[in-house]
């Protein structure tokens, strides 16, 4: 910014004469922390106050316009002391020392002041941004908001199995709300990038998963095109390393589905190799190759500036908006990596993105989507939504019954919430953080006052607020967890399936406890397998009893049944079914109406002890010997 009006500097003196008797005399009437002069960076002097004019002796008019110099010994003007005094106000140093000037009619002052740059175009640019700031999480959470019922219902519609027309239109409703959210996070996150707002994790990943899962997701998308997908990952680069695989994810997931975009035939590459360095890091190298349009020399630098397309044309033809690469190339930046493009017109095209990553060990960890597979929730646990938006609370209440928790209630206040929450018990709260009233900050820390470390709820906080530190504040508040809206269910049940105890990988290992048989067993794995039999053959038959007494409505008889399960699990360590088998036998008499659901939890986990007992077990060990199995 050349204009220099807006290059003003201030000077807050604390005024001291030390030689002029009078001065000090007009001095010490002043408000001192308030004499204050501003000029132009070239010296020109823009205004001062009465505290200062008082202070030098002179009016408004007849320094305004004037070079800050007038306060100088005119022997002082060519010094390199006051050479130096500029030097450094134009470098932006604050100065705060004695200064030597000189008021109207050549009285000598000296000034206590400190000087300093008070760069209004730095200043207006630093409030712009924050204004921005404040700006984008508000829109970020007005679109999301409706986005999330939009999205969020459509894709119900387009489960019920419509069928015909209908089924189109709920299909293309839900696509078209996806591609407009997805719109709407690269707006975001490039404005996000501008401000500064968007960081960078340094956590330990697999690499090679983070590939290959770019890879079946967007192999679907290139087979529909008849185009062939391939991976091909050199055998020396480490599975783990350190970094954000997220934004990884996201780097790569443009890159392919732009070469699979541009691409009419042939084929698309993903290629992970590298090397290490001197320092003992890898160096990652990721190319994606493409058989497609390719760009044209001379347009090469400039797909990757915002809003640039390579042609004209493109937008029409392709779609899109021209920020993707924008934003890959300020990822991979921020990754202190590179991205690179070597394209021939009408060949194909190849992204090469290369940074530097620390090498790390990491855990031999089953595949996420399984554990999401296998992942079976405590659908017993008491959830309250909170959430001020009807379409939420519909949409959540939803979600959480499709993923089968049968004890939903719902308030749509902070206040209602709170008030709930003095009665009864929620193991978990899903908390809207943007709610008129009281926001779900202040509920949530209320919440917890009111727990005060007792039978804590799992707070979940569900926030549009997609911008940096909003994580953060949820912590502070007293919430365990954060998720952003649209909330997608295999995060929202990833986050529950860590803090619902007893569940998910917990659960499977929770089957049998096997420091528990230790106490039987010392370890002898023979003898292991005759308790376990021994045990599962068992409890077919009080299933089976179970089971029965239960069709029969017989609830007395299937209490006792109920008892008798917990006792035999609770010896062998059957954790999960002993725990449900405790939780029936406190039901007390006008909670009938929930033996059905847990009936159902029992039959479940019965299912999954028979699953993961080995077929050559569940018989009697005399049977297995007499069949000669085992
Ligand atoms: P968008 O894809 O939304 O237009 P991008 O920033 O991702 O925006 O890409 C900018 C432009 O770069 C594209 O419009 C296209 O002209 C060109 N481009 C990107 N990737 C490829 C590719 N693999 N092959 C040909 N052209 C590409």
């Amino acid at each position: 910014m050349s204009n220099a009006a807006l290059n003003v500097l201030g000077f807050k003196p604390q005024v001291i004469n030390k030689s002029s008797t009078e001065m000090s005399d007009i001095l010490s009437a002043l408000d001192r922390s308030n004499a204050v002069i501003e000029f132009k960076m070239d010296g020109t002097i823009i205004t001062a106050n009465a505290n200062f004019l008082g202070a030098v002796g002179y009016t408004l008019d007849e320094v305004k316009g004037k070079h800050h110099s007038l306060f100088v010994d005119p022997k002082e003007k060519d010094s390199a002391a006051y050479a130096a005094f500029w030097e450094k106000l134009n470098q932006g140093v604050y100065q705060a020392a004695e200064f030597r000037r000189f008021g109207k009619g050549g009285k000598e002052i000296w000034i206590e002041a400190s000087y300093k740059e008070t760069d209004t175009a730095r200043i207006a640019a630093e409030n712009a941004k924050e204004a921005r700031g404040e700006f984008l999480a508000n829109m970020s959470h007005e679109l999301r908001t409706p986005m999330n019922g939009i999205i969020g219902l459509s894709g119900i519609l387009a489960e019920m199995n419509l069928g015909g027309e209908r089924q189109n239109l709920a299909e293309a409703v839900n696509s078209s709300a996806r591609n407009l959210l997805i719109l709407l996070n690269d707006i975001l996150d490039f404005s996000k990038i501008e401000a500064g707002e968007l960081t960078i994790e340094s956590i330990p990943f697999d690499l090679h998963k983070v590939v290959r899962q770019i890879e079946s997701l967007q192999s679907p998308m290139a087979s529909q095109k008849g185009l062939v997908m391939q991976c091909h990952i050199d055998d020396h680069v480490p599975r783990g390393v350190v970094g954000d695989p997220t934004r990884l994810q996201q780097v790569l997931n443009n890159l392919v589905s732009n070469a699979i975009k541009f691409t009419e035939h042939g084929s698309v590459t993903i290629r992970l190799g590298g090397h290490e360095n001197a320092q003992g890091q890898f160096e990652v190298r990721i190319a994606v190759e493409d058989t497609g349009i390719g760009v044209p020399k001379d347009k090469q630098a400039q797909v990757f500036e915002k809003f640039q397309q390579a042609d004209a044309s493109t937008s029409r033809k392709y779609g899109g908006t021209g920020l993707g690469l924008a934003i890959t190339k300020n990822i991979v930046r921020l990754m202190d990596g590179v991205i690179a493009i070597d394209s021939e017109e009408g060949k194909g095209t190849t992204m090469t993105v290369t940074f530097t990553a620390a090498i790390a060990q990491i855990e031999d960890e089953q595949d996420k989507t399984d554990i999401l597979k296998t992942i079976t929730l405590n659908t017993d646990a008491a959830v309250l939504i909170v959430d001020d938006h009807p379409i939420n609370l519909l949409f959540m209440r939803n979600m959480m019954t499709r993923m089968g928790f049968n004890r939903c209630e719902e308030v749509s206040s902070g206040r209602q919430a709170i008030d709930l929450c003095h009665s009864k018990h929620y193991d978990i709260i899903i908390m809207d953080c943007q709610m008129p009233d009281m926001d779900g900050f202040e509920t949530a820390a209320h919440i917890r006052e009111l727990q005060n470390g007792k039978d804590r709820s799992v707070i979940i906080a569900a926030t549009a607020d997609a911008m940096k530190g909003a994580a953060e504040k949820c912590l502070t508040a007293g919430m365990d967890a954060y998720i952003s809206k649209p909330i997608e269910k295999d995060k929202l049940c990833a986050i529950l399936h860590r803090y619902i105890p007893g569940n998910g990988e917990q659960g499977a290992r929770d089957i049998f406890n096997h420091d528990h048989l230790y106490e039987f067993t010392q370890g002898d794995p023979e003898m292991e397998k005759s308790i376990i039999a021994m045990f599962v053959d068992n409890l077919k038959n009080d299933i089976a009893a179970l089971d029965k007494s239960f069709q029969a409505k017989d609830y007395q008889e299937w209490d006792s049944w109920v008892h008798k399960i917990y006792g035999a699990c609770s010896h062998v360590g059957a954790a999960a079914m002993a725990d449900i088998c405790d939780r029936a036998q406190s039901l007390t008499d006008g909670q009938e109406g929930e033996i059905p659901v847990i009936h159902a939890k029992i039959m479940a986990e019965y299912q999954r002890i028979m699953d993961f007992v080995p077929d050559d077990m569940g018989v009697e060990p005399q049977t297995r010997a007499a069949t000669g199995a085992g």
